[in-house]
C-alpha cells in the first residue's frame, strides 16, 4: 500500500505531502486518533517515500485532490528493492516496533516477561541502540512505534532525547490512539498529527474486499456500528458480534420485565465469548484485562442499542440497528430519548468504573438494575 492508498485523511495526506516537497521533515510524529483507521499503513507509506530511491509525483482523483489541496502526490515508486522490503517487512531500515519484541532480547530475564508494555530494556535494544547505528542502505531509517501508549513512563524519559535530535536522516513515528497516554516531554517533541474516523460507506466497502465472507446485512451493520473504524469493523466481524447483538438487542428490549437475571447471564455469556477472541490474539493479556474488555464491548452494543433508541426518539431515522427498526421505534415510544440519553451515560461510567478496577459482575449488575429502572420509570410516565 502507497501513501495514497490511505482514503479520507486528507489533514495527514495534506500536511506530509507538504512537508515532503518542501524537504523539511520532522524527526519525530505522533499519529494519534481511532485504532483501525490508517495510521499504520500511512505511516508505511511514509516510510516507503523516505526509504525509496525513485519516489515519484502521481496525480490524485478529483474528489482526493479537492479534500487534500493539492493535484499530485508524492509516493515510493512501489516496486524497486527498497518499497518491496517495506512492504514485505524486511527492509534493514524500517523498524517495526511493537510490545511482543520483548520475546526477540537478548535478556532471558527480558524475553521471560509478560508483553503488556514496552520498558527501557526494549526501547533501548530496538529504538536507542539502532537509532545510533549506520542505515543498512545509506538513505534513511524509519522507526514505526505501536502502541506508544504502552512505553513506561520510565522508557518515554529514557527516549526523549532520542525524539529530540536523533543522529543523521532517522524518523520516528510513534501510533496511539489517545495522545493524552503520552507524557507531555514526549508530545513536546513530536509533531502530532490527528487521524480522524472514516466513513461509514468506505468501512463497508473495504469490508467487502477483506472479508469478503461476511453477508451483505451484517457487512452494513459492522461498518455502521464501528464508529468509523475499519479496524474495529474486522475485529468485530472476528468476534462474530453481529449474531451476540443480536442476543443483547433481544434482551434489552425486554429488559424492564426482566425479573429472572436471565440478561445477566446473556451478558455475562456474551462477553466470555467476546474475550475468548481477545485471549486468542493477544496470550499475554492478563485474564483482568481481558474480562474487562470482554464486557466494555457489550457496553458498547447496549450502549450503540439505547443511542438508536435515542436517535429515533428525537424524530432522526439513521440508526445503527436497522434490521431491529420496529424493536427501537417500540422503545422509543416506551423509553423516550430523556431515558434513553441517561442510559448511554450510565453505560459509559460504569466503562470508567471497569477501567478503576471495581467489582466487574457488580459493576454490570449495577448497570443493569440502573437500565431496567430507568425503563420502568420512563414507562410509567409515558401511560
Ligand atoms: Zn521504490
Amino acid at each position: 500500500m502507497s501513501l495514497t492508498d490511505v482514503k479520507h485523511q486528507p489533514t495527514a495526506q495534506r500536511l506530509f505531502q507538504r512537508t515532503l516537497s518542501s524537504g523539511r521533515m520532522s524527526h519525530a510524529y505522533i499519529f494519534h486518533g481511532p485504532d483501525g483507521v490508517g495510521k499504520e499503513t500511512f505511516a508505511r507509506g511514509v516510510a516507503e517515500v523516505l526509504l525509496c530511491g525513485s519516489a515519484c509525483d502521481v496525480s490524485l482523483s478529483a474528489a482526493e485532490a479537492e479534500a487534500v489541496g493539492l493535484a499530485k502526490a508524492r509516493v515510493g515508486c512501489g516496486s524497486c528493492a527498497d518499497c518491496l522490503g517495506v512492504r514485505g517487512d524486511s527492509h534493514g531500515d524500517l523498524h517495526i516496533v511493537h510490545r511482543y519484541l520483548n520475546r526477540d532480547h537478548p535478556e532471558p530475564e527480558v524475553r521471560k516477561r509478560k508483553a503488556l508494555e514496552m520498558g527501557v530494556d526494549v526501547i533501548r535494544h530496538f529504538v536507542i541502540d539502532p537509532v545510533g547505528l549506520k542505515s543498512a542502505h545509506g538513505r534513511a531509517k524509519v522507526f514505526i512505534i505501536r502502541e506508544a501508549d504502552r512505553i513506561t513512563p520510565q522508557a518515554q524519559n529514557a527516549l526523549l532525547k532520542t525524539l529530540e535530535e536523533p543522529p543523521g536522516p532517522t524518523y520516528l513515528i510513534l501510533l496511539v490512539s489517545a495522545i493524552d497516554r503520552l507524557l507531555e516531554t514526549t508530545r513536546s517533541r513530536c509533531q502530532s498529527l490527528r487521524f480522524d474516523s472514516l466513513p461509514t460507506a468506505f468501512v463497508a466497502s473495504r469490508l467487502a474486499d477483506l472479508a469478503p465472507d461476511v453477508s451483505t446485512d451484517q457487512r452494513a451493520w459492522y461498518a455502521a456500528a464501528s464508529e468509523g473504524s475499519l479496524g474495529l469493523a474486522l475485529e468485530s466481524a472476528e468476534q462474530g458480534l453481529f449474531e451476540i447483538n443480536q442476543t443483547i438487542v433481544a434482551g434489552l428490549s425486554l429488559l424492564p420485565q426482566d425479573r429472572s437475571g436471565a440478561t445477566l447471564t446473556v451478558w455475562t455469556d456474551s462477553a466470555k465469548a467476546v474475550s475468548d477472541v481477545y485471549k486468542e490474539h493477544d496470550p499475554d493479556m492478563s485474564d483482568t484485562d481481558v474480562t474487562r474488555r470482554g464486557i466494555k464491548t457489550v457496553f458498547r452494543l447496549a450502549a450503540t442499542w439505547y443511542a438508536d433508541v435515542l436517535r429515533r426518539a428525537s424524530g432522526c431515522t439513521t440508526i445503527v440497528n436497522t434490521l431491529h427498526a420496529e424493536a427501537v421505534a417500540k422503545s422509543a415510544g416506551t423509553i423516550g430519548a430523556e431515558a434513553a440519553a441517561e442510559a448511554v451515560n450510565r453505560i459509559a461510567k460504569a466503562g470508567h468504573h471497569l477501567d478503576r478496577n471495581v467489582n466487574v459482575q457488580l459493576c454490570v449488575e449495577t448497570l443493569l438494575n440502573d437500565l431496567a429502572r430507568l425503563g420502568i420509570e420512563a414507562g410509567a410516565v409515558s401511560r
